[in-house]
């Protein structure tokens, strides 16, 4: 891998050079708790300290709503609405919310690859950002708080600027050109690394791993936190349309108001939703709140192959955003009967 270092004043001059690239989003803060990725006019503007965004990055290759295609009936004619040629360049990915981009690529690129995906994806480039946790992060007990893929640039925070690891092809082509405002890494800045990552890990509210999480899930199925909790939920679904992983849509065909033309739309779904379980019938495979707040929870823990993980990358998204104060993350440890770190 190749290391770089640049410093804080050059990573502005970075970041609007690469506007010159694509269309550039980073985190920007958005009211007084609330930070989004949003599109870069004001480089001044982008936040390097920021712990969760609001909406999860998928949504800027996978949008919450999209027309698939057009269709008109009088001409017996469909129009398929390919996404145009645009280079999403996304700076300021923590690991977690890397790793959450994965585990949509395998869904959604890996098994049956979906053209509208896979298009913006595969011209997307993503820069990664180093972080401190929260009392909201665990993604040190889903290992994934450091990445090794899924990113083409990982910038790592040093006392003056940042040291960089290149990623990929696409990574080098961004510096080569550049290296008028990159330099050479010192020894200095590897044992700034070293300590910014072991003061990290300290700062994490829980520590080891929750690798047998997914077992005891299975086997403590009747556990009273269930309907303890999922009789406080509001089934507003905010926990699963924030989370960085959470891949359930539906298509909804719209017709005209004659019926001659219309169009195709998917939009995210949520589990959380009484009408996700829903079929002809009318049967719904999950008629309860409890039944579908259960759900959540075993499949967020469930095993993902393609990235070796949980399907939880411990973001913290759907405890900080949840309107009833439900507490995924300690939810989980009276399961796994985890401790709190002291
Ligand atoms: S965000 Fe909270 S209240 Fe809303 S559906 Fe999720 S757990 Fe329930
Ligand atoms: S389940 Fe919650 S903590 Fe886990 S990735 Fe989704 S939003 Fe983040």
């Amino acid at each position: 891998m190749r290391y770089v270092k640049i410093s804080k004043a050059n990573t502005y001059k970075f970041l609007e050079r690469l506007k010159a690239k694509g269309t550039l989003y980073a985190p920007t803060k958005i009211s007084e708790k609330f930070y989004d990725f949003r599109e870069v006019n004001d480089v001044k503007a982008v936040q390097f300290d920021y712990n969760r965004t609001i909406r999860p990055p998928r949504r800027f290759f996978y949008p919450a709503r999209e027309t698939m295609f057009t269709f008109d009936t009088t001409k017996v004619e469909l129009y398929e609405n390919v996404p145009e040629d645009e280079t999403i360049i996304l700076f300021g990915v923590h690991s977690c919310d890397i790793v959450g981009l994965r585990i949509v690529d395998s869904e959604f690129i890996d098994e049956n690859p979906d053209p509208y995906y896979k298009k913006r994806r595969e011209s997307g480039i993503i820069i990664g950002l180093s972080c401190l946790p929260d009392e909201y992060c665990f993604c040190n007990v889903r290992r994934v708080d450091f990445v090794d893929a899924g990113f083409d640039l990982f910038f790592h925070e040093l006392p003056d600027g940042f040291l960089v690891r290149v990623g990929t092809v696409t990574g080098h082509k961004l510096i080569d050109p550049n290296m008028d405002i990159f330099g050479e890494i010192t020894q200095e800045d590897v044992d700034y690394m070293t300590a910014f990552n072991e003061k990290r890990g300290e700062m994490f509210p829980i520590q080891g791993n929750w690798d047998d999480l997914r077992y005891f899930l299975e086997l403590r199925r009747d556990h009273p936190m269930y309907a303890r909790e999922s009789e406080k939920c509001l089934g507003c679904g905010n926990c699963t349309l924030t989370c960085p992983t959470c891949r359930c849509y539906d298509v909804k065909d719209i017709p005209s108001i004659d019926g001659m033309t219309g169009e195709r739309v998917r939009v995210w779904d949520s589990c959380q939703f009484r009408s996700h379980g829903l079929v002809a019938g009318p049967h719904n495979f999950r008629p309860t709140k409890e039944s579908r707040f259960e759900n959540r929870y075993m499949c967020k823990n469930a095993y993902n192959k393609d990235t070796t993980t949980a399907y939880c990358v411990g973001c913290g998204r759907c405890t900080y955003f949840c309107p009833a104060d439900i507490n995924f993350r300690k939810n989980l440890m009276e399961i796994g009967g985890y401790k709190e770190a002291v």
